[in-house]
């Protein structure tokens, strides 16, 4: 069973005396399943890799569903589920800013690795893209001739996010995470 996660976006990382990084959760999350506040279970380490292939071991808080049984990772939105690197790099190059021929291969990713989040976020698009106008017609309330437009609404959000919100992969994992659903792997299924 895939491990169920939430996604936060209010947090900030400490560094503690044994030299490790906590995330520090300035939330209180719940369920996505049931919508029970989540308890406080116990850490785990999670890897994250910046560009220029930094790593750094997180410790990111394991939270318990009563309700459901279940524990839910509390992932910061730096991170993206079953990714080892960060949002932002996997993002810079789906987005085309970081290209295998600029990349130096000491400080990038290899470029298999790049084709594979470039599939992966190509095959999810189609869902990405419905999961937005679902919230849009929905919640949001936003008009049909505003839905009905041929311009997809997940290119916009990536163009034009606010700046306070720098990444859209987060934006997009913390919406459908939080929702009990997930992105699916691509091509199959990888390490968490
Ligand atoms: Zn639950």
């Amino acid at each position: 069973m895939a491990i169920a996660m939430v996604i936060i976006a209010q947090y900030h990382m400490e560094v503690n005396l044994f030299g490790e990084t906590i995330c520090k959760s300035e939330e209180e999350p719940v369920c996505p399943i049931c919508q029970t506040k989540l308890k406080f279970r116990d850490w785990r380490r999670r890897i994250s890799i910046k560009e220029g292939r930094d790593v750094t071991w997180i410790m990111i808080r394991r939270l318990y569903c009563k309700k459901c049984r279940r524990l839910h990772n509390e992932l910061p939105d730096i991170l993206s589920p079953y990714k080892h690197y960060e949002a932002e790099t996997i993002e810079g190059v789906v987005d085309g800013i970081v290209l295998p021929d600029d990349a130096d291969s000491e400080m990038y990713p290899c470029a298999a690795t790049m084709n594979r989040w470039k599939q992966w976020i190509a095959h999810n698009t189609p869902f990405i893209e419905g999961f937005l106008r679902m919230i849009g017609y929905s919640i949001m309330e936003l008009g049909k001739e505003y839905l009905m437009t041929g311009e997809k609404i997940f290119d916009s959000l990536r163009k034009r996010l606010p700046p306070e919100r720098k990444s859209w992969l987060g934006y997009i994992n913390r919406i459908i995470y939080n929702s009990g659903a997930s992105l699916e792997p691509f091509p199959k299924v990888e390490a968490p």
